[in-house]
């Protein structure tokens, strides 16, 4: 998108304001699923925690993605959506063993990822088929807050539990459908991620009924210049290979799956900001702006370095500055940027704000969540209002609490 495209946008709507861009998403879905053409089956189930607004679980039902979920919530928002159930996939960790079974019901594609669920489910439900996720204890990742594939993770069932996996499969008699890992984000090394696809494919050999192998995610996507991000297209060419030689010993096309967030949708996000204040102190110079980590949380959370344009003066000399917001708490989104000269009133827009933003957003302050806009066709379609006031109060049950206290004797 252009950066005057953007400031149209915030003008018009005011700020803060999330912009997606869906020609971007479309063109992240098709360099993957181009990068896998070799592969027959081939099964992208978009991560719906990422970006969960109806429009663009839409968009992406219609470029032919199917949706990974983490609660029955995000089943149902797919459901809203259009999505067959058959469509998606429950991958949730932690959950009751009563909203697997509700989800069930409603048809959809369930992950195990415990033994004890794994148990109770396969007793109850033997005829229900059950994808299990395994955690191969591959360190991948930057952060170690979002690395889940290693031996501390509270994710997935050990590979060194497969005897015990085995054990409650041939007791309940249930039936396995799929394998599936999800080694964390921000994978940087294709031979980390190909080195854990040796521990699935090893560990498939040990289910006979399989429909699919899911890969989970974590591709990396650049937030800057120079940034490394995950060569998918290697990636493709590598673990395809491998894949269809597997197929081959296994005895069946098998469905490739992966499910990936951050690389469909994070890089399409623009989240507009204004700047209300520039503050100088002896040391820096802030930018303070009508948002803050209750709208983007990220670089607090995660450290993540979002990009900041200063869309307003997009010629204007380069200086340095502090972002941050205006939560009543320390709310620094970047420390000593460079930028183009800001002035007050000017408009900001902070790149790859696509994924784990809004869906991360909260009322903190007693603030308003942000609107939302899809830019397709080159037109801007709002697909969010910003909440008011009565949002606010919406749930609250007010008592009354004028009565005097009445005295309770002994
Ligand atoms: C969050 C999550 C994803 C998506 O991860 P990204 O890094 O956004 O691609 C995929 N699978 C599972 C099970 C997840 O929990």
């Amino acid at each position: 998108m252009k950066k005057e495209q953007l400031l149209n946008i915030a003008q018009e709507l005011g700020s803060p304001v999330y912009v997606y861009d869906a020609h971007k998403i479309e063109s992240q879905y098709k360099r993957l699923t181009s990068a896998f053409t070799n592969v027959k089956n081939l099964k992208i189930n978009y991560a719906a925690k990422a970006l969960s607004n109806i429009s663009v679980l839409k968009f992406l039902k219609n470029l032919g993605s199917g949706l990974d979920t983490v609660s029955i919530q995000e089943v149902q928002l797919g459901l809203v959506a259009g999505f067959k159930a058959q469509n998606i996939i429950f991958t949730p960790n932690g959950v009751s063993l009563e909203e697997i079974e509700e989800v069930a019901k409603l048809g959809v594609q369930i992950n195990i990822d415990n033994l004890s669920i794994l148990e109770q489910f396969g007793s109850k439900h033997p005829d229900i088929p059950v994808c299990i996720r395994i955690n191969p204890h591959v360190m991948a990742g930057g952060n170690t807050n979002i690395s889940v594939g290693h031996i501390d993770s509270k994710f997935g069932i050990s590979i060194h539990q497969i005897p015990h996996i085995l054990r409650i499969v041939e007791n309940t008699k249930m039936h396995i459908n799929g394998i599936h890992m999800h080694t964390g984000s921000d994978i940087l090394d294709i031979d980390v991620f190909l080195y854990a696809s040796e521990i699935l494919f090893e560990t498939a050999k040990n289910f006979k009924n399989l429909e699919f192998i899911d890969f989970g995610s974590g591709f990396k996507v650049p937030y800057k210049k120079g940034d490394i991000e995950t060569n998918i297209e290697e990636l493709g060419k590598k673990l395809t290979s491998r894949f269809n030689e597997f197929c081959k010993s296994y005895g069946k096309e098998l469905t490739l799956a992966f499910e990936p967030g951050k690389f469909l949708v994070s890089e399409a996000g623009f989240f507009l900001v204004k700047v209300n204040v520039v503050k100088q102190t002896t040391s820096t110079v802030f930018a303070q702006v009508d948002s803050g980590f209750n709208h983007l949380i990220r670089p607090m959370l995660y450290g993540s370095q979002h990009e900041i344009m200063n869309i307003s003066n997009p010629d204007g000399r380069e200086r340095f500055y502090s972002v941050v917001g205006y939560i009543c708490e320390t709310d620094t989104f970047a420390n000593n940027r460079r930028i183009n000269e800001i002035n007050e009133g000017d408009i900001l827009a902070f790149k790859n704000a696509g994924a784990y933003c809004f869906t991360m957003a909260s009322n903190y302050n007693s603030r308003f969540r942000p609107a939302e806009v899809l830019w397709y066709n080159n037109k801007a379609h709002l697909i969010r209002k910003h909440e008011t006031f009565d949002d606010l109060l919406a749930n609250q049950v007010t008592v009354d609490l004028s009565k005097k206290k009445s005295v309770v004797k002994k």
